[in-house]
């Protein structure tokens, strides 16, 4: 032991002389000027104080300040002087991806190091992380999974909770598990840090932990209202011009009495707030256009009509759109592409920035424009706080974001842009400032931005819990209603109710809430219990491939590319997959096999290119895939030879069958009418599917039902994906399959198969059967 600790201690001072030695080179001098010009530097010393003596702390400051950036890297540096360098670990957790990876990008810049080195990083797939890393930036998902492992996380010696104020689920959920672990670790320091000053919440969670505000500068910003851009500019909304977020135009009529809806929704607290008194002083023609103002549209001729005021009319300065996400900014980007001014290269620099994008194209966001240019960056809400633009002047903001809530009651989670919080609409103004004095343009009158809440619902109270309760299962933390009960805002007791009873159904959970070996399985599997069910049904029905590609592709995102231009062309390309088959999941299958033929002959791209499909998600799916496979031989679930796990990949009804497994209880009827298609689930009653599935395209689907993964309210339900199944596949494979269960599925299988199987199908049945009778024996 004395002799690890003299190597350790030699090592730390080792690192001590390096640090040295980069902060006397002309570069690093560079560098450090820079980060002593943040306002975090000033509080640097009593940062440091704070941590050495108490263990939890809470940090405040506006984004830009070097929270981020800067606190995780004090504490490093301060463990560094007092010669720790070699025994401490510092983990700081990210609610993002991107933003893990590019701070720590960053971090290892400004420490003169290559990325890996003492800063790392590491994102689920993806990491860049060496044996004397000791600052490591994660994805909060991906310490969850190491607390999974490692109750205790011994040899930690900080951890840094980044970016709290978003409650993100997995941070509220983190929080409770680490004010436990704080009990038994005593030595753990446990640094917040939070964009806004709602600083007391988390400070009276941790029992009056002491907080530190960071005290940033900022210009003044602007804000003007709809009443003030419609005044100043003379721009008249038109109701005949507005065009819905789905692209189709609405009548005057249909829009007024959605108009008359929303007011009452908006302003539920200020009751019609939306009143002609609002607007006095304005201009007739300003109260004129106000009427037509419709609060359901992104409003995208109001935002080009807006960005092309700004080009010709304001000094230079980049300029920040918000938008709710990634097809609307796809949208606007088009129409803007076509507009004289704004689609000039050499006068604008159109760009977008959300979560999905290549690393390469989200460099050029921060860069800044040849001069004379104007740079317009398309944003999500991403751009609020995560990411810091820094030539920013001009700010649109649309007022909302597209936000995830669930509806408890009928058991829907739902996507809908909803207004954002006064929060989050003065942090989107906040961005205007940061160089120079700027303008914020809110596309919504002042009295609706009154209206809005304070802050947004934590998204521990607006998502299913599904996988929240099977984690907190795994961990062993308890009975889950008790330990959700400790959470800094406790989720409604329904919304728990339902997650347990959906695990029950799936077989993870059983009467007595306790986990089973198939629950105990799913929680190492890095995706939604439903989805891990199917990889390991596809693992013991041995048509492992195939079913690995529709996980990794339900839990990537679609790889099915549809430009908004090309929309039909998009869609034939992907129905060329489906031949028939009445599922997207297989069309997905058939279009990653095809890619994987074509990476051999090294067309891969030319592949993607004329199939409409993301190079980019295929590539993550494949590594998904690998991921998986490695998993599923650490549980022991399958052999390391791909042969075996194959043997009936080849069969179509097998792999629709296990999909069906896997997505059930998602579960719709299909009726097939005259002219179309009906199609309706328990709780929902109708629901519709998206255009680009390949089954919104058939004219008829000669299957009683459709499975599908997501359905999602917008303005009606729709299912995003789709499988079609026969009645007996539903029958067999709908439903709990446990230890248990699946005896009682196989003595049903023996009764029924002669009935509804082809007699071909019977067989692979049949033999599947024994060899599952020996798996269940063993
Ligand atoms: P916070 O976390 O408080 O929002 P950060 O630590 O992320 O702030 O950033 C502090 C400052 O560091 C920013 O204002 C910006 O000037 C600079 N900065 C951050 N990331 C980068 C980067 N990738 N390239 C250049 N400068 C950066
Ligand atoms: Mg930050």
């Amino acid at each position: 032991n004395a002799a690890r600790e003299r190597s350790l201690r030699r090592k730390s001072l080792q690192i001590r002389d390096q640090q040295q030695e980069w902060q006397d080179s002309p570069e690093g001098q560079k560098m450090l000027k820079f980060r002593r010009s943040l306002p975090a530097y000033k509080e640097r010393d009593a940062l440091l104080k704070a941590v050495s003596e108490n263990q939890v702390v809470v940090v405040s400051g506006e984004t830009g300040c070097g929270k981020t950036t800067q606190l995780p890297q004090y504490i490093l540096e301060s463990e560094i002087e007092a010669a720790r360098g070699a025994s401490c670990s510092i983990i700081c957790t990210q609610p993002r991806r991107i933003s893990a990876m590019s701070v720590s990008e960053r971090v290892a810049a400004e420490r003169g190091e290559q990325l890996g080195e003492s800063v790392g990083y590491k994102i689920r797939l993806e990491g860049m992380k060496g044996r004397d890393t000791r600052l490591l930036f994660c994805t909060t998902g991906v310490l969850l999974r190491r607390l999974l492992v490692d109750r205790d996380l011994r040899g930690v010696s900080h951890v840094v909770v980044d970016e709290i104020h978003e409650r993100g689920m997995n941070e509220d959920f983190l929080l409770i598990v680490l004010k436990d672990l704080l009990r038994r670790r005593p030595d753990l320091r446990l640094i917040l840090m939070s964009a806004t000053l709602n600083a007391e919440l988390f400070s009276s969670f941790f029992g009056g932990a002491p907080m530190l505000h960071i005290p940033g500068f900022t210009y003044p910003v602007r804000a003007h209202f709809l009443e003030n851009i419609l005044e100043t500019t003379g721009y008249r909304l038109t109701p005949y011009n507005q065009i819905d977020d789905y692209g189709q135009e609405k009548t005057w009529k249909m829009q007024k009495q959605t108009l008359r809806k929303r007011k009452t929704q908006i302003a539920s607290s200020v009751e019609g707030a939306l009143v002609d008194s609002d607007f006095n002083g304005f201009s007739h023609r300003t109260r004129d256009s106000l009427s037509c103002w419709n609060p359901d549209s992104i409003g995208f001729n109001l935002i080009e009509h807006v960005l092309s005021h700004i080009c010709k009319n304001e000094r230079p300065g980049a300029v920040l759109v918000f938008m709710t996400g990634w097809e609307d900014i796809n949208t606007l980007k088009d129409q803007l592409q076509a507009h004289p001014l704004l689609g000039d290269p050499s006068r604008v620099l159109l760009l977008a920035c959300h979560g999905s994008m290549a690393s390469a194209e989200q460099r050029l966001i921060f860069d800044r424009p040849p001069k004379g240019v104007r740079k317009i960056v398309l944003a999500t809400n991403m751009a609020e706080t995560s990411i810091t633009i820094n030539d920013v002047v001009f700010v649109v903001d649309c007022g909302k974001a597209k936000e995830t809530s669930y509806d408890a009651l009928n058991n829907t989670p739902c996507l809908l842009p909803s207004w954002v919080s006064k929060a989050a609409a003065r942090q989107r103004r906040g961005r205007a400032g940061r160089v120079q004095p700027g303008e914020c343009y809110h596309l919504y009158p002042k009295c609706v931005y009154d209206a809005f809440s304070d802050y947004q619902l934590p998204e521990l109270l607006r998502t299913p819990l599904q996988s929240l309760c099977l984690q907190i299962k795994s961990l062993q933390l308890g009975g889950v209603s008790e330990f959700l009960s400790k959470a800094l805002q406790p989720p409604e007791p329904l919304s728990v109710q339902n997650a347990i009873d959906f695990l029950k159904t799936i077989g993870a959970l059983d009467e007595n809430e306790n986990l089973t070996v198939l629950g105990q399985n799913l929680s190492v599997l890095p995706v939604e219990p439903k989805l891990g069910k199917m990889l390991i049904l596809g693992a013991m029905f041995k048509c492992l491939d195939p079913i690995m590609t529709v996980v990794a592709g339900l839990s990537v995102r679609d790889p099915f590319l549809m430009p908004f231009d090309k929309k039909d062309l998009a869609e034939s390309a992907k129905a060329q997959f489906s031949a028939r088959e009445f599922s997207d999941h297989l069309a997905l299958v058939r279009a990653y096999e095809g890619w994987k033929d074509a990476e051999r002959q090294q067309s891969g791209y030319e592949y993607c290119w004329t199939n409409f499909l993301s190079a980019q998600t295929l590539k993550a799916i494949d590594s998904l895939r690998k991921q998986f496979f490695s998993l599923l031989k650490d549980t022991g679930l399958v052999e390391s030879d791909k042969e075996t796990c194959n043997k009936w990949s080849h069969d179509e009804h097998l792999v629709r069958a296990i999909i069906c497994a896997g997505l059930f209880p998602g579960v719709c009827s299909v009726v097939n009418k005259e002219k179309s298609i009906m199609l309706k689930t328990m709780e929902d009653g109708q629901v519709l599917l998206y255009s680009n599935s390949v089954n919104a395209q058939e004219p008829k689907i000669p299957y009683p039902w459709l499975v599908f993964n997501e359905k999602i309210k917008v303005n009606a339900v729709f299912l995003r994906d789709s499988t079609a199944v026969s009645d007996s596949v539903l029958l067999l494979f709908g439903g709990k399959i446990s230890r248990g269960g699946l005896d009682g599925h196989l003595k049903m299988l023996g009764g029924y198969l002669e009935f509804f199987m082809k007699p071909g199908l019977a067989e692979t049945y049949l033999s599947l059967k024994r060899e599952f009778e020996e798996l269940i024996h063993c």
